[in-house]
């Protein structure tokens, strides 16, 4: 029998991994890999921003995991993982309801020989009170899509009124950033979409920051160009300010202030699921599972890489919950699940910082550039940084589909611009 690789969590790092292994094992019959994921289909984390203001339609840049399985080696099962039983080497899975409530699949359970967990993360509130109540959040899908709606429903509101549109964004680190940016355009292209009586000037987006200034792991340079940007859009930008609860009317700061608003965004900091504090597994105070440089836990058959996982980088902190680092784990990965069926050593992880892109919609991008020289840092701007932040969207597409379907998916996109709005205006 084929040694059984399960793969719990289909995102940025997990269906790379599982495409890899699918054409690499999968495809000789040296080992059944099976991919579970608690949704059908995979829309790239970092563009969730985007879905939330209708940037891009979810629906056209979906992939859909049973189809991809099929075209790449691996089985996929739909499920949300509830437990791991390590004296068993099994996972169960919660049962499936249909939108009315009705089972459609009972609890399962799955048998593996190697288990690797890549479930990711979500916002951190860190125990704020009002928070989960009253904020949006961008951690699945469904919440960028959840915005997108309450986003619409607002718009269309202030274009029938003198409403002013509140909107408040609590962390501005690249997703807060982000996502106050392609805001600004989403108002530019609605007006365009016949709603004639909206513009900027009925819009009000706060950013508030924590650290004394925005985007605080990235380069100063990085944060100052992108702070001056944001500010010529129109973004009031708090920076030095806590937080202290978030109320239906908007954020109370820890000096009294009240930051009033009708949309709550909560973009601050990450934790991974709780699940993985009760697998019997050293966890940190972020439920990120500890891992070895081999990305191994501490069980020796089970693995965790992306958000979920706690690597140390080398340099005495831990491996940035980034979508390159989930990506370069992935290639290490695949390589050592060979190397492990092959009875061959494994080999350490070493990520490699290529630098950091911030897109402020199709106004411009930020970020540096890393080189192969040691601490060589390149600061771009403009264009090429927004063709670069672009390519690495292209990248993780390549790295599911290859570069021949990539460059077909690229032209379907170049038509579909041509025929359809450019936004999601539903
Ligand atoms: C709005 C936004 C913008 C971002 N922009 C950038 C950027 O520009 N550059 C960058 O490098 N990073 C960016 N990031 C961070 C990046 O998206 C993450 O670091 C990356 O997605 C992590 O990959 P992952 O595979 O660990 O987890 P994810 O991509 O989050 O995938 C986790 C998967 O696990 C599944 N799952 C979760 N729980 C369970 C369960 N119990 N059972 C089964 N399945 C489960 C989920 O459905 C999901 O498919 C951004 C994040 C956000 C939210």
């Amino acid at each position: 029998m084929s040694v059984r690789i399960l793969i719990v969590g289909g995102g940025a790092g997990g269906l790379p991994l599982a495409t890899r292994l699918g054409k690499r094992l999968g495809k000789k019959g040296l080992a059944d890999i099976t991919m579970v994921d608690s949704g059908s289909v995979h829309v790239w984390k970092p563009r969730f921003h985007e879905v939330a203001t209708g940037a891009i339609d979810s629906d056209l840049d979906a992939v859909d995991y049973r189809a991809h399985a099929r075209l790449n080696h691996y089985s996929f099962e739909l499920g949300t993982l509830t437990a791991v039983d390590r004296a068993e080497k099994r996972i169960t899975l919660a049962p499936i309801l249909s939108s009315s409530g009705d089972t459609v699949l009972p609890e399962r359970s799955l048998d593996y020989d190697i288990l690797v967990l890549s479930i990711g993360s979500h916002g951190n509130d860190f125990g704020t009170p009002g928070v989960r109540e009253h904020c949006l959040f961008l951690d699945s899908r469904e919440q960028a899509d959840r915005f997108h709606e309450r986003f619409l429903n607002t718009c269309m509101a202030a274009n029938y009124s003198s409403a002013v549109i509140e909107i408040a964004i609590v962390g501005a680190g690249a997703t807060g950033v982000e996502l106050a940016a392609e805001i600004h355009h989403a108002v530019d292209m609605l007006k365009l979409y016949g709603h004639q009586h909206l513009d900027r000037s009925k819009l009000r987006v706060h950013l508030i920051e924590a650290s004394p200034r925005i985007l605080p792991p990235l380069n100063e340079s990085i944060a100052k160009a992108a702070h001056t940007q944001l500010e010529a859009m129109g973004v009031i930008v708090h920076t030095g300010t806590m937080v202290k609860e978030a109320t239906a009317e908007g954020f109370v700061t820890s000096e009294g202030e009240v930051i009033a608003a009708e949309l709550l965004v909560w973009a601050a900091g990450i934790k991974a699921p709780e699940i993985l504090t009760t697998l019997g597994l050293e966890t940190n105070r972020v439920n990120q599972l500890v891992v070895s440089q081999e990305l191994r836990t501490t069980d020796p058959y089970i693995f965790a890489f992306g958000d979920c996982c706690a690597c140390p980088d080398g340099h005495g902190k831990n491996v940035p919950p980034r979508a390159q680092s989930a990506q370069q784990m992935a290639i290490t990965l695949a390589r050592n699940l060979e190397h492990l069926i092959g009875m061959k050593p494994l080999q350490p992880f070493v990520y490699r910082d290529r630098g950091s892109l911030v897109s402020l919609s199709s106004f411009t991008s930020v970020g540096n550039l890393m080189g192969n020289l040691r601490g060589s840092n390149f600061f771009v701007e403009g264009w090429l940084a927004r063709m670069m932040y672009i390519s690495l969207y292209r990248l993780h597409q390549a790295a599911l589909y290859g570069w021949p379907r990539t460059l077909m998916l690229l032209l379907a996109g170049r038509f579909n611009r041509l025929v359809r709005p450019r936004m999601k205006l539903h």
